[in-house]
This record gives structure tokens, C-alpha cells and sequence, in this order.
């Protein structure tokens, strides 16, 4: 266990408690301004008193774009690093006014609800729906701006031992517009949920940088990896070892997922990856949601898992208890 505290933020005395989207699927190489002065960032969703994505209350900020294709993923408009229509497909009345009011008009051929193939994602037709069943998934923020958002709540976080928390998508396909960000911050806790999947440099930055990481360690086995998220396991392997090996505060995560990892081994990977952890603050462990593929037909994909997503996952905590490892499960 670590002796920092994930409640405190970096460098401050203890006070209260606290597939179509055209880019590659490689390691993040972030390519914006230079600390962030003038970087934008594409943000999914901004959500406030957020009590699940660390201490106390924290506003969590969804970073758009991630490089893995996790079959299991809740965040389908979060995989696309560009912003991209959203529309409540299943509660629409089909009155035509979204169509009427798009500039790409009737030359575009779509089936029901209007999601034109060829949509800009120009958003004139959002405001045409009385329903409001459509939204632009993915706004531009400057770091300057964001940070000014977050800045407001400083009070409420410093009060309850909260903070800011980075997620997304992958928060790190953004580093150079998040470091941005930190940078403006006012001495309020900070936190990331992450995939690790990014570069050795970035990484370290990322240690650096925030108190508390969180990062998912997903499947144990090399070649499913690859399988069921779509990306090489080493660089998040590396990554699982430089935080047992550092002092910033970490939580590894672990989503359980019918057939796919819920198996001993994979609980003993994990136990080996953090035993002796001077930094581990707990191993969470998150049940597979059933809910995961609800708003697939909302970005126009299709959901369709390799799993038997009915079956009960099976659980191996004896494993943790056994290496006396915290271990925390969100059923
Ligand atoms: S976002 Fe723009 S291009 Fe896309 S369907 Fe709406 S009006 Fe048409
Ligand atoms: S305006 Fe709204 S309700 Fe009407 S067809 Fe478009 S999405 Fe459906």
C-alpha cells in the first residue's frame, strides 16, 4: 500500500480529507501545441458529481477517441476520435423535421430515423428535433477554457477529498491537450482512467503528473488480448510494472467478462503484477454490464460480442485475500 495519499493532490500539504473515424489503431502519439496553451480537445461528455471514478466528488471529463476495440465497451461514442451524431433511433416518431433541416437534404437516401451515411456531423439537425432525441457526440474545449469549467467546482472538491477525473474513450490519445489541462488546474486531486495503452515517454509524463492512476489490466493472456480488445498487451504490461515500481497512488481494474477472463490465472496475473505494490491503493474489480450494448444503434454500429454475454462470471478473490492485496468489487 502506498504511503501517499490518492486523496491528496501532488505537491500540496495534507488538508481535508478529500472505423470510420480515419486514424490509426497504434500507440497514442499525441500531436497538439505545446503544453497545451492553445490545444483543443475533443470532450464526449462532462459529468458532474461523479462518485465512482475516485475519492469523494469529482467532475469526470470523457476524453473523445480510444485506439482499442474492447468487445465489451459501453462507450461506443467514445471510440471515434471526431464529434458524430447521436440519435435515440428507438424513441423516434419519424416526423422528417431532422431531414428537412439537414443542408445534405434528400440526396442522401437513409432507411427510418435520418442518419445520413455521408453526416458532417454539422449538428443543424439537433436543435430541428422536438424530441431531442439526436446530439452531437464531441465538443471542442481550449485547455484554457476546461480548465476554468473545472476550476469552478474547486471548492466542492477541496471540501469532500474529490477532484478532477480523465477518462473517455482513452484520455491519453489526448496527453499533450490533458497536460494542458493539469497544468491549469487549482491544486485539485487528480485522477485518470486509462487503458495504459500509450507510449513509455507518456506514460512516465502521466505518473508524473496525476495523483491517482487508474488503469485496466484486461486480459492476461497475450493472444486473446489482441483478440478481444484489438491492440498488443506489451506496452500496458509495461505499464502495469512501472506503477508497481512507482510511488504514484494506482488502482488496477479489472472488468470481468463471461468466457473471456474470468478464470484463476487471470486473477494470479493480476496478484503477481501488484504484489508487494508499495503505490496499489486497491485492485478494483467491475462486473460485466448487460447494459454495455445499449447505445450502439445510436452511433449507427452493431454490437455483436463473441461471449455468451448471459452467463455469471466467476470470481477468484480467494487469490487477493490470500496475498492480503485490497480488493474492491462493484456489483
Ligand atoms: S448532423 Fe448535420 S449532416 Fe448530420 S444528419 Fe444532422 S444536419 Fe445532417
Ligand atoms: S426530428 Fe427527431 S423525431 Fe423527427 S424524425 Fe428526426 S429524430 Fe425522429
Amino acid at each position: 500500500m502506498s504511503n501517499a495519499s490518492p486523496l491528496q493532490p501532488k505537491g500540496q500539504a495534507a488538508t481535508a480529507p478529500h472505423e470510420s473515424c480515419g486514424f490509426q489503431r497504434g500507440l497514442a502519439a499525441p500531436a497538439q501545441a505545446r503544453n497545451g496553451a492553445t490545444a483543443v480537445g475533443i470532450v464526449f461528455d462532462i459529468k458532474e458529481f461523479a462518485v465512482f471514478d475516485g475519492p469523494g466528488i469529482r467532475t469526470t471529463v470523457f476524453m473523445k477517441g480510444c485506439p482499442l476495440r474492447c468487445q465489451w465497451c459501453h462507450n461506443p461514442e467514445g471510440l471515434s476520435p471526431k464529434p458524430q451524431l447521436m440519435v435515440s433511433t428507438a424513441a423516434c416518431v419519424h416526423c422528417g423535421a431532422c431531414e428537412r433541416a439537414c443542408p445534405l437534404g434528400a440526396e442522401v437516401p437513409t432507411g427510418g430515423c435520418w442518419q445520413p451515411k455521408g453526416c458532417t456531423a454539422c449538428g443543424a439537425c439537433v436543435p430541428a428535433c422536438r424530441g431531442g432525441f439526436r446530439k452531437i457526440a464531441g465538443t471542442a474545449w481550449t485547455a484554457e477554457d476546461l480548465a476554468a469549467r473545472l476550476n469552478k467546482d474547486a471548492d466542492v472538491f477541496r471540501a469532500t477529498g474529490g477532484g478532477v477525473t480523465f477518462s473517455g474513450g482513452e484520455p491519453l490519445l489526448q496527453w499533450d491537450f490533458v497536460s494542458g489541462v493539469l497544468d491549469r488546474l487549482a491544486g485539485v486531486h487528480t485522477a485518470v482512467e486509462t487503458s495504459g495503452f500509450t507510449t513509455d515517454a507518456v506514460f512516465a509524463q502521466v505518473m508524473e503528473k496525476l495523483d491517482l492512476v487508474m488503469m485496466d489490466w484486461k486480459v492476461s493472456d497475450p493472444e486473446a488480448h489482441r483478440r478481444y480488445t484489438g491492440v498488443d498487451q506489451a506496452p500496458i504490461r509495461r505499464h502495469a510494472r512501472m506503477l508497481a515500481a512507482g510511488d504514484t497512488p494506482f488502482i488496477l481494474r479489472m472488468p470481468i467478462i463471461p468466457g473471456v477472463n474470468d478464470e484463476r490465472e487471470h486473477f494470479e496475473t493480476v496478484a503477481e503484477l501488484v504484489k508487494g505494490a508499495k503505490s496499489l491503493v486497491r485492485v478494483d474489480v467491475l462486473p460485466y454490464q448487460r447494459a454495455a450494448g445499449a447505445k450502439y444503434d445510436m452511433v449507427g454500429r452493431t454490437y455483436a460480442p463473441e461471449f455468451d454475454e448471459a452467463a455469471a462470471p466467476k470470481y477468484f478473490l480467494d487469490v487477493f485475500e490470500r496475498e492480503g492485496i485490497p480488493c474492491q468489487v462493484f456489483r
